[in-house]
């Protein structure tokens, strides 16, 4: 028998609504990006609202997501509009007015993660005082005022020096390199001199770069995707590869640590710890990202539960889903932009087309409303039955779309 809709109208009853999704409750994301085009990607199969704030009137969460109030969410004024049209409030970039965000806390506004985790964070330099008072291990660091304490810092950590400016970090965009103390100078002017807030990080000699998603709920209680590899290229992500290729020991302690690092924090949702994995084994934590992450695009494809998902569950306060892989390996490949109709276009387009050649391999693009040299515009997840397969069939994939470029 097939139900018509006057039929379930009747079984329903004349004052029952129909079910229209898991939650009536309306979750506000600042930022509509590609990880909030992701979430709304994720909260249509369950008929869940997701409204995102973003300035930009064809951001790539718009044209999906359930509303987009245009406007910039590291506004005051804004963002307490946004948040009196939402039941809960969360974010998909950490570089938000933290002040306003705890504003709206005391007013009873719910905010997942809490505010005090986004102050915490966004602050690079604050994020490790708070993560080195929780016992977590990380590379030495120290801030910085003047020429003379650079140099002094130099003397200690040796060089190479990594020097970071503590706010408005992104895809190494904040990072500067000195090799001797020589190139100090030249470092913190790249970076836009010591009235920026700058600090310093022992260079961290690792063998391998890992990352572990974490859920968190509304109790605490935590919940970590599988360790993966991540490989960078002029500090941007290049490459996930899922699990990592490490023995169990280090995955243990990699998980051990993002555990130990998203259970100081507070308030519910996904976080993304980035790890360094050295010479002798240790594993120390280089930073947290308080929402999805590039490492856990994958999940898309390749767990039971997306981290997209995960977080919608976890801030809703809904039972999370299942974080184990449903694949035995996958590997994601972000593609960036170039200028636009110039080669590299050409290539991401030819990339694209033979990924939809590739057994196995989704495309995702995040139809940014411009494309910039350098910028993440989409990515490629390949997903298979072992790791070894994916890696042959991304380098026939890359390879080809060199060959085909040239
Ligand atoms: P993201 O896009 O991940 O937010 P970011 O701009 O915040 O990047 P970091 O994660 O601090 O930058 O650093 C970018 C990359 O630079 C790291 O993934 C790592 O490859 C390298 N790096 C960072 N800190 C150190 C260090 N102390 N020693 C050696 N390499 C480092
Ligand atoms: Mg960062
Ligand atoms: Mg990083």
């Amino acid at each position: 028998l097939r139900a018509s809709t006057d039929d379930r109208e009747v079984a329903l009853g004349k004052d029952e609504k129909p079910i229209r999704g898991v939650s009536e409750v309306i979750i506000g994301v600042l930022g509509g990006g590609q990880l909030g085009r992701m979430l709304c990607q994720a909260a249509s199969q369950m008929a869940i609202k997701v409204m995102v704030l973003d300035p930009l009137e064809n951001c790539p969460a718009s044209g999906i997501a359930y509303d987009h109030m245009v406007g910039s969410f590291d506004d005051s004024a804004t963002v307490q509009e946004f948040a009196k049209r939402c039941g809960v409030l969360t974010i998909e970039i950490e570089h938000v007015d933290a002040a306003t965000l705890e504003k709206l806390e005391r007013q009873g506004v719910d905010c997942q993660p809490r505010a005090s985790t986004i102050r915490i964070i966004q602050d690079k330099y604050l994020q490790k005082v708070h993560f080195s008072r929780h016992g977590v291990p990380l590379p030495e660091f120290m801030q910085i005022d003047d020429l003379e304490g650079t140099k002094r810092a130099g003397d200690l950590y040796g060089y190479p020096l990594m020097i970071k400016s503590k706010r408005l970090a992104y895809d190494g965009r904040g990072n500067a390199v000195a090799r001797s103390p020589e190139d100090i100078p030249a470092a913190v002017d790249a970076l836009g001199g010591y009235e920026r807030g700058l600090y310093v990080e022992k260079w961290a000699p690792f063998v391998k770069e890992l990352a572990v998603i974490v859920a968190r709920e509304r109790n605490n209680s935590v919940s970590c995707y599988p360790v993966v590899e991540t490989i960078h290229k002029d500090n941007i992500c290049h490459i996930v590869k899922a699990p990592a290729v490490v023995p169990w020991k280090i995955r243990k302690l990699a998980t051990d640590v993002a555990c130990k690092a998203i259970s100081s924090l507070e308030g519910a949702g996904i976080f993304a710890v980035e790890l360094f994995l050295t010479e002798d084994g240790q594993i120390l934590l280089n930073e947290v990202a308080p929402r999805p992450h590039n490492s856990g695009h994958h999940t898309i494809e390749s767990c039971f539960t997306s981290q997209f998902e995960q977080h919608l569950r976890a801030v809703l306060g809904l039972p999370l889903g299942d974080p184990s892989m449903r694949t035995p390996a996958a590997i994601m490949y972000n593609i960036l932009g170039e200028d636009e109709g110039g080669p590299g276009f050409h290539l991401a387009h030819q990339l694209m087309g033979r990924a939809l050649e590739t057994p196995g391999a989704s495309v995702h693009w995040y139809d940014k409303p411009e494309i910039r040299k350098q910028r993440k515009v989409g990515h490629i997840t390949l997903v298979g039955s072992s790791m070894g397969i994916l890696e042959a069939r991304l380098k026939t994939m890359v390879d080809t779309e060199a060959v085909d470029g040239s």
